[in-house]
């Protein structure tokens, strides 16, 4: 029996006819500077703002605030005042934001979309400018339409972090999922080990995990160059079309030598994604795919962006599903990653989501660090005078 999934448009499209897809408006991508500048230097909007020795700094102070006394570390930015500003729900990326934001000693305040008067229709840059004036000194966003972040940072001059805008970018996963490769990296064979964070050292991480450190992080790579990543093939699978994750993956990654090996079925994957930049491709088989991958990243199917997108989902799980039989016989010591939420029996089976060659969760655990590291650059990076 075919089972088609039939999405509504979000609010935001109330409009559109959820059986006849709406022409697709061409997607406006805010100008992409050659440095940080004219954004505020402690600002994260794109991983393409971060040159690979700024990539390199926040993966060592995420190294370095990950091991710190937790009591020394809370001194860091005791009493700053970061806000939360959510227009879409999230469960890892705001929880680890607060989290890292918290355990660095910073105050913290949640501005969800659902309890403030944004609802009343408050636009973006009169939410902003209200929260700049009750005291925020940062302000980490999370939008559905992409460039938001941009458009914040415009109006407030704060350094603003972006936690996913629209079907555009996520930069602090990008980073997260890169540490999480990292910790399992083998520079000498070139390939990932699922279980290497665990093996090499097992006293060692044995302590690390009693102290609530993250599995690997006694042995990270916190330097990167171009040619760290040569060698290694990162396979994202899935709905690529509306992932902010996979367009953030897909620019860091080839930064630092590794290929980006595109799967997905048409609808999903336009062609177009190979002009992403150099070393992305695209590989429709993905038993094919599997057989190259280093890393396999799975993604969800972005419901809530599909807007009138018909699937048929049996066709897309006997296609693209990632099952226990597919991982062993096509990539037995590939590591599985996948951003969350993880729909389980659908892009992937629950065997995989909870199987050794899994990093899914440790993934969230690295997002703390990183997101620690980004808070207290967003904080610590001193203002351009000339823009204030
Ligand atoms: N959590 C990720 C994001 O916010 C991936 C997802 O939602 O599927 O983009």
């Amino acid at each position: 029996m075919l089972r088609f999934w039939t999405l509504e448009a979000g609010p935001w499209t109330l409009n559109m006819n959820a059986a006849v897809a709406p022409a697709r408006r061409p997607i406006q991508t805010p100008p992409i500077p050659d440095s940080p500048f004219p954004y505020h230097p402690g600002s994260l909007l794109s991983v393409d703002d971060l040159a690979l020795d700024e990539v390199s700094r926040i993966l060592e102070r995420a190294t370095a605030l990950d091991r710190e006394d937790p009591l020394q570390r809370a001194r860091i930015l005791a009493k700053r005042r970061v806000a939360l500003l959510f227009y879409e729900s999230s469960t890892r990326t705001r929880t680890s934001f607060e989290l890292a934001a918290k355990s660095l000693g910073a105050d913290t305040t949640l501005i969800s979309s659902l309890s403030s008067s944004i609802e009343k229709g408050e636009s973006l840059k009169d939410t902003g400018l209200t929260i700049k004036a009750l005291g925020a000194e940062t302000i980490i966003l999370r939008h559905n339409s992409s460039g938001a972040p941009w458009l914040l940072e415009e109006a407030t001059r704060l350094p603003i972090l972006n936690a996913g805008d629209g079907m555009h970018e996520h930069p602090t996963q990008a980073l997260l999922d890169l540490r999480t490769i990292l910790a399992h990296f083998d520079p000498q064979s070139r390939s990932c080990h699922p279980e290497l964070s665990k093996n090499r050292h097992p006293e060692r991480s044995r302590s690390a995990a009693q102290n609530g450190e993250v599995e690997g992080s006694a042995f990270p790579i916190v330097h990167v160059t171009a040619d760290t990543l040569a060698g290694v093939t990162v396979t994202i699978v899935g709905d690529i079309q509306h992932s902010r994750v996979a367009r953030s993956n897909m620019r860091l990654l080839p930064r630092l030598g590794g290929r980006v090996v595109l799967c997905g079925p048409p609808q999903l994957l336009p062609e177009i994604a190979t002009q992403t930049g150099p070393g992305v491709s695209i590989e429709r088989d993905f038993e094919a795919a599997l057989r190259q991958s280093t890393v396999v990243m799975m993604l969800r199917i972005q419901a809530e962006r599909l807007a009138g997108l018909q699937l048929d989902l049996d066709e897309y799980q006997a296609g693209y599903q990632l099952t226990g039989e597919r991982l062993r016989e096509f990539a037995p010591r590939a590591l599985v990653l996948h951003p969350g939420p993880i729909i389980r029996g659908l892009e992937l089976t629950a065997g995989v989501a909870d199987g050794p060659q899994s990093a899914i969760v440790e993934q969230v655990r690295h997002g703390v660090a990183i997101r620690m590291a980004v808070v207290e650059r967003a904080l610590g990076a001193i203002p351009q005078k000339d823009r204030l």
